[in-house]
């Protein structure tokens, strides 16, 4: 038995050699794809270039505001050209933050400024990376995180962002209270008492309500964690998803198109001593599962064979420490990404009907597709729902690919299978669609009018979800 990683590096090692002894013209053709078109660092009128993570949204905003407490941010946000447009870490893939007016960062409103009992007072700007050691310094920690860390609190709860595990809610469903403010200035804070409509509203709002400055947020005792990643054939995972996801603190994997397998990962409590994990192999991984579409894409049969040879066979690995350190990792390679919430009994055959048609139309998708599950909440855009815990399946491109299999192949599967999509990710839902999703939408919409009433935060992007042109 090897391990994953030098499976992964030898066999992307041997697979590239393939490659360059001559692997046939139209892998080589597809090696080395040129770097998407960048716009200008600075416009024409002297504006700064804002884009996003995987470099598909940007904007030029007139005007930046970095306020270093409320009130300069209120005084700011007063005399501040629209549409406003609040931005965390810019991981989103949709133009949620993007705004030729007002581009407000709290990178400089951050940090852990409380407790009330296991409540932490958290202000909004805080990176999920930042808050881990400053919560883990009380021994407390947040029950999940995402794949990732890089995210702002309030960025992060905006578009319900969220981990796995069928007893683990998304971030915002920890959240017990909220302070934002308006854009004309005013400070309103929020909790299932005081002012509950916009408590309701304001955890789930993709930014559209107001500037968020604070939450309250629960934490969970820091404890150890064991993560265990191992692969084996897709069929054998999809038998026995709801039972690891029932039987584990949090159970997600990832089916590999092309391979017949899938990769499984669980993280459950031990007292065991910490176990440093192996150097991440995401990259490397990666790096291999491109090196096998563009060698053997010609062949599904061929492809699928040679990724038996290398990723089969390959032994589990271990790694032991606190949640905070081992739930997030890296993500090295850019990508774009759609993301929908299932209801679970729809989530597994749609995964499948999601991989066939990959293998059928798209060859050169080579990202694996993540499957995991989220208990429910209350918040009124919350699309993991009060009826039960959701499932998600999120299918990924590689940034210098094409995407628009997203919209054309794989979104009427989710739509057919009664999915939401994520607000975050990639979708082409608006108006009445999401209306028909969303059973307190109008109640939303409310509180959004009562608080914005001019519609100074709107950019185009919001317009057209909500339907407001
Ligand atoms: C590599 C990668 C991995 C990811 N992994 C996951 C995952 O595992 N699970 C998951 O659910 N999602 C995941 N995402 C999506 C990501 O978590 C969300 O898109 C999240 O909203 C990004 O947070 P951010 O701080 O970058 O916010 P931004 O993308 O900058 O903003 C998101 C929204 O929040 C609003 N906002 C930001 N700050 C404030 C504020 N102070 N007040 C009011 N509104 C505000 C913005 O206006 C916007 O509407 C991932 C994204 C990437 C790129």
């Amino acid at each position: 038995m090897v391990t994953r990683r030098k499976a992964i590096v030898m066999g992307a090692a041997g697979v590239g050699g393939v490659v360059l002894a001559g692997g046939g013209a139209a892998a080589i053709a597809n090696r080395d794809k040129p770097e998407p078109p960048s716009p200008d660092a600075v416009n024409g009128q002297g504006r700064l270039l804002w884009r996003n993570w995987s470099g598909i949204q940007n904007s030029y905003p007139a005007q930046r505001l970095a306020p270093k407490d409320e009130g300069e941010l209120a005084a700011g946000l007063k005399a501040a050209v629209g549409p406003i447009r609040a931005v965390g870490a810019g991981h989103s893939f949709t133009a949620l933050a993007a705004t030729n007016g007002t581009l407000v960062s709290l990178d400089a409103i951050a940090g852990v400024v409380g407790w009330e009992g296991d409540t932490a007072v958290v202000r909004a700007g805080t990176r999920l990376g930042a808050l881990g050691p400053a919560l883990a310094a009380k021994d407390r920690a947040m029950a999940n995180l995402p794949d990732i860390n890089k995210q702002s609190v309030a960025g992060a709860i905006s578009t319900a962002t969220h981990g796995t595990g069928i007893g683990l809610p998304a971030i915002h469903g920890d959240v017990t209270a909220l302070t934002l403010v308006t854009a004309d200035g005013e400070t309103v804070e929020c909790d299932p008492g005081k002012r509950p409509e916009v408590f309701n509203a304001a955890r789930v709002s993709l930014g559209a309500l107001g500037i968020i400055t604070q939450v309250k947020l629960r934490t969970t005792a820091n404890r150890r964690l064991r993560r265990r990643v191992w692969i084996e054939p897709f069929e054998e995972t999809l038998g026995k998803a709801e039972e690891r996801w029932k039987a584990h603190r949090n159970y997600e994997f990832y089916a590999i198109p092309f391979t017949g397998l899938a990769a499984n990962i669980t993280h459950d409590e031990t007292d065991e001593p910490a176990l440093a994990p192996p150097a991440s192999p995401d990259d490397a991984f990666l790096e291999a599962l491109k090196m096998l579409r563009n060698t053997f894409g010609w062949s599904n049969g061929v492809r699928k064979s040679v990724a038996g040879m290398l990723l089969g066979g390959t032994e589990p690995e271990t790694a032991v420490d606190e949640g905070w350190k081992l739930l997030s990792t890296e993500r090295p390679v850019r990508f774009n990404e759609m993301e929908y919430h299932l209801p679970p009994e729809t989530q597994l055959a749609a995964l499948k009907e999601v991989q066939a048609v990959i293998e059928k139309e798209r060859r050169d998708v080579f990202f694996p597709i993540e499957v995991r599950r989220i208990a429910a909440d209350d918040a009124w855009l919350s699309p993991f729902g009060q009826e039960g815990p959701r499932g998600s399946v999120a299918v990924h491109a590689w940034y210098k690919d094409d995407y628009a299999f997203f919209f054309e192949l794989i979104e009427p599967i989710f739509q057919r299978a009664g999915g939401r999509p994520h607000w975050g990710k990639l979708h082409s839902l608006k108006g009445q669609r999401l209306a028909a999703l969303y059973p307190r939408w109008k109640d939303f919409l409310e509180v959004r009018r009562d608080l914005d009433p001019r519609g100074r935060m709107l950019n185009p992007y919001l317009t057209g979800l909500f339907d407001l042109a």
